[in-house]
C-alpha cells in the first residue's frame, strides 16, 4: 500500500490508521491512502513545534528566505505535477489545478521576500532622552486548519507567512484532500528547515483539530472552513485566549447593472458562479440583475451553461468536474429541490450525469424567479447552483446585494462609473469587482471579508504580518 505518513519533528511517522482519498471523477481510482494522526499523535506534533519554536523564532531572515524561496522554486517547478495531484483528489479542473499550484508556489516566494522586509519602527518618546522601538515578534505555535476546496493554495497562504514571520506550525488538512499539503510537507522536508518547526498531523477535525483548540501551547488558529466549524474553533480558541483568524462562507452577489456589456457580465457570471464547481468561498451564487437587461442575460446564460462540458477534472476540454464528494452531491440536490420548493424556476441544470467512470457529474444549475429570501439565497450550497435575482434599480440591487449575513466578496458589472465607484464604497464585504468575477483574486493582497464571513485579521499580503506576529514596544534610556 503506498501509505503517506505524517511528517512530526522531522520524521515521517505512519498514523494511528489510514484513509484512502478517493478521486471524485472516478470513485474507483484511489490517489493514495494517507495516515490519520490520533490524539496522541497530534499532541506529539504540537510538542515538537514547541521544541522547535524558540530557535526558529530567532533565526535570521537570510534562513527564512532561503527555506521558502526553495520551497516555492520547487512547486513552481513541479507546478503541472502537483496541479494534476489536485485535479485527481479535488475534482477541478486540470488547468484550474495547475493554476493554483502555481499560486501556492508564488505565494512561497512572496513569503520568503517578506522575510527580509519584517521591519520595525522607532520613535523618540515623549520623555526626553528616551527613544521607543516597536518590533514584531512570532507568535509561537500556530495551528493551521484548512479545508478541502484550495488543497494547495490555502495551506501555503497560511504556512507560508507563519514560517516567514518565524513561527512553528501545526498543519492539518481536511481530510478529503490530504495529498497536496502532505507534497508541500514533502517540498519542505528538503528545504532546509530544523525538525519540528513544520508538522503535518493529517487526520479527523474532532481528534487533530480537536487537540489543536485544547492545546495551552497552540498560541494561534488559523482556520479556513465552514460557518459552523469556524464558530466551533472561535468559541474554543476564546475559551483559553488563543489568537484566532477564521475565513469563512460567502453568500457573494455580482450586480448586472442594465448598461452592462452583456458578454462581460455573462462571462464573469459564468465564471465566478460555476467555475472549480461553484466550490468557491467566493463564487457568485447569487445574480441579482436589474429588469431592463434581466431577459437577455438570463437566455445568454442559459445558452452559454448548455455548452459548459462538465466531465472528467483530469481531461482536457473539460470546463467543470465533478463535485468533491457524495455527501456535498447530496447537500446541492437538496439545495435544487429546496429552490423548487420555494417556487423558484430551475431554468437549467440541476441534474445528475453520466460519464466515462462514476463520479459525482452534476450539470450547472440556474434558478430564475427568485427573490432574496429564499433559502437558496440566504444559505451557502457551495456548488454548481446559482440564482437570479431581478432587482428595480441600481439601489435595489445594492440593497439586495447587501442583505446577507456573508459579507465576503461582491461584484458589479456596469460601464458606469458613478455607479462602480458607488458599489465599491457600498458593498459590505472585503473585497469588491468591478467587471469581473466575485471569485479569482490575486496573490500578494489581503484576502478576507466582514460579517459572517470572516474573523481576525486579513490573510495574505502584507496584511498576514497582523495574525503571524505579535508587537512589542521597547523603551531605551540610553
Ligand atoms: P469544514 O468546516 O467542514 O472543515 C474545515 C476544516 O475544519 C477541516 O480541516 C476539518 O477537518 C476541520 N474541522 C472539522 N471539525 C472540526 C473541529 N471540531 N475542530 C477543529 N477542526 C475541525 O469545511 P469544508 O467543508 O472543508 O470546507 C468548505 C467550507 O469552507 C465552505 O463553507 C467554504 O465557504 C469555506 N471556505 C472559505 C474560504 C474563505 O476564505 N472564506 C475559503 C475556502 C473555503
Amino acid at each position: 500500500m503506498d501509505l503517506h505518513s505524517n511528517y512530526i519533528d522531522g520524521t515521517w511517522v505512519e498514523g494511528a490508521e489510514a484513509a484512502p482519498n478517493i478521486n471524485p471523477s472516478n470513485t474507483d481510482d484511489v490517489v493514495g491512502h494517507y495516515a490519520r494522526a490520533d490524539a496522541a499523535q497530534a499532541e506529539a506534533a504540537i510538542a515538537a513545534a514547541v521544541r522547535a519554536a524558540p530557535a526558529w523564532g530567532l533565526s535570521t531572515p537570510q534562513q527564512r528566505f532561503d527555506v521558502l524561496d526553495a520551497a516555492g522554486t520547487e512547486i513552481l517547478a513541479r507546478k503541472e505535477e502537483l496541479g494534476t495531484l489536485l485535479s485527481r483528489e479535488e475534482g477541478k479542473t486540470k488547468a484550474e489545478g495547475i493554476g493554483e499550484a502555481q499560486r501556492a508556489g508564488a505565494i512561497f516566494k512572496f513569503f520568503a521576500g517578506e522575510a527580509l522586509r519584517l521591519g520595525g519602527e522607532r520613535v523618540p518618546s515623549v520623555r526626553p532622552g528616551i527613544t521607543v522601538e516597536m518590533t514584531r515578534e512570532p507568535v509561537g505555535v500556530v495551528g493551521i486548519i484548512t479545508p478541502w476546496n484550495f488543497p494547495i493554495a490555502i495551506p501555503a497562504w497560511k504556512i507560508a507567512p507563519a514560517l516567514a514571520y518565524g513561527n512553528a506550525v501545526v498543519m492539518k488538512p481536511a481530510d478529503l484532500v490530504p495529498a497536496s499539503s502532505w507534497a508541500i510537507a514533502e517540498v519542505l522536508s528538503r528545504a532546509g528547515l530544523p525538525a519540528g518547526v513544520f508538522n503535518l498531523a493529517m487526520g479527523r477535525g474532532s481528534v487533530v483539530g480537536e487537540a489543536m483548540l485544547a492545546s495551552p501551547n497552540v498560541a494561534a488558529i488559523s482556520f479556513t472552513g465552514s460557518v459552523e466549524t469556524g464558530h466551533k474553533v472561535a468559541q474554543r480558541a476564546a475559551q483559553r485566549m488563543a489568537k484566532v483568524q477564521l475565513e469563512m462562507g460567502g453568500k457573494n452577489p455580482l450586480v448586472v447593472l442594465d448598461d452592462a456589456d452583456l458578454d462581460t457580465a455573462v462571462g464573469a457570471a459564468i465564471n465566478g458562479a460555476f467555475f472549480s464547481t461553484g466550490q468557491r468561498c467566493t463564487a457568485s451564487s447569487r445574480l441579482v440583475v436589474t429588469k431592463g437587461i434581466h431577459d437577455r442575460f438570463v437566455d445568454a446564460m442559459v445558452a452559454k451553461i448548455k455548452d459548459l462540458k462538465v466531465d472528467d477534472a483530469l481531461k482536457d476540454g473539460t470546463h467543470i468536474g465533478p463535485v468533491v464528494d457524495q455527501s456535498q452531491l447530496d447537500q446541492d440536490l437538496r439545495y435544487i429541490a429546496i429552490g423548487r420548493d420555494e417556487g423558484a424556476t430551475l431554468a437549467v441544470g440541476g441534474e445528475l450525469l453520466n460519464r466515462e467512470t462514476p463520479g459525482f457529474y452534476l450539470s450547472p444549475a440556474l434558478f430564475v424567479d427568485t427573490h432574496n429570501d429564499m433559502r437558496i439565497n440566504r444559505e451557502e450550497i457551495f456548488g454548481p447552483v446559482a440564482s437570479v435575482i431581478k432587482a428595480d434599480d441600481y439601489d435595489q440591487a445594492l440593497a439586495i446585494a447587501n442583505d446577507t449575513q456573508f459579507g465576503l466578496c461582491a461584484g458589479v458589472c456596469t460601464t458606469s462609473l458613478k455607479h462602480a465607484t458607488h458599489f465599491q464604497r457600498h458593498a459590505q464585504v472585503g473585497m469588491t469587482m468591478v467587471n469581473l468575477p466575485t471569485a479569482g483574486v490575486d496573490y500578494h493582497v489581503p484576502f478576507g471579508g466582514r460579517k459572517g464571513s470572516s474573523f481576525g485579521p486579513r490573510e495574505q499580503g502584507r496584511y498576514a504580518v497582523e495574525f503571524y506576529t505579535t508587537v512589542k514596544t521597547s523603551y531605551v534610556n540610553p
